[in-house]
């Protein structure tokens, strides 16, 4: 009878809600455990630089410095690797909030993308070396300017760097190509390390995904970096794309519009 049907359609309309609502709750429940989970390593993590260098600049006040220049620079040195690590630690803290209050806003200026990213490669050059690294860059054409934020475009390049850096193996080589055609300028990076599988490659870009690569690759992260990537590509009104075979490598490749006017 039609009173029959339709009270068959209420009860799988009200049970479909309820799924929809169960499962959103899920997904809130298991993003709030990972925002926990990322608060309690950051802080975990953060503690430790901060606690070698206390050591070493209690160490430093404890000698005469002037006596001992071995010790002193050894001393510094490790205070300055562990700056680093600080201030890396404290970027990936900023993103995390600039997520959190949806504050990633960009300021577009004039920008020529080739030479930025010839500085970034200069900037890189001794961590190449020290990884072994074969890094090569290509250029497509002859105008590379567009109008972009000159810092999120820079740390767009940065992450995708470290990326390919992080995720290949011993001798990571690496390929960097930019072109330019009909108002897009696109600019690729591709490397020859463990690559993505398919099930995951749509997941790459979710806040705090990560590949569950085993015990294959032993790389920390908070997959944080592909997330930001993508919403800065968004706020300049570009796309990004990957393709990637695991054991082969991966490219990522990033489509900005000029925006000149
Ligand atoms: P993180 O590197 O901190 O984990 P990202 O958001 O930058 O976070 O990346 C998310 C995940 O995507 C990584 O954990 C890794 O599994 C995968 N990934 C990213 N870049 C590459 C790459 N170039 N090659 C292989 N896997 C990658």
């Amino acid at each position: 009878t039609p009173q029959m049907i339709f009270g068959l359609f209420l009860l799988l309309f009200t049970g479909l809600t309820f799924w929809v609502i169960f499962r959103s709750l899920r997904q809130q429940q298991q993003l709030t455990r990972l925002k926990n989970d990322f608060i309690s390593n950051i802080t975990h993590e953060l503690k430790t630089p901060i606690a070698t260098v206390s050591v070493a600049l209690e160490a430093l006040k404890d000698f005469n410095a002037l006596n001992n220049p071995q010790r002193t620079r050894e001393y510094i040195d490790i205070s300055q690797h562990e700056m680093q690590r600080l201030s890396m630690l404290v970027d990936r803290v900023l993103k995390m909030s600039m997520f959190e209050s949806q504050t990633l806003q960009i300021q577009r200026e004039p920008l020529n993308l080739k030479s930025a990213i010839q500085k970034i490669l200069e900037s890189l050059s001794l961590q190449f070396e020290k990884q072994r690294a074969k890094v090569s860059f290509t250029t497509e054409g002859n105008d590379f300017q567009l109008n972009a934020d000159p810092i999120h475009l820079t740390n767009v390049v940065y992450n995708l760097l470290d990326n390919a850096l992080k995720y290949s193996k011993e001798e990571p080589k690496i390929d960097i190509a930019l072109t330019e055609h009909n108002g897009t300028l696109t600019f690729s990076v591709k490397d020859q390390g463990i690559g993505i599988p398919k099930e995951y490659q749509g997941k790459v870009f979710d806040q705090f995904f990560r590949v569950p690569h085993g015990d294959k690759h032993n790389v920390k992260g908070y997959g944080l970096g592909l997330s930001y990537v993508a919403g800065v590509i968004q706020q300049h009104g570009g796309q990004i794309m990957l393709d990637s075979e695991p054991d082969k490598g991966t490219r990522f490749t990033v489509f900005l519009p000029r925006y000149n006017n």
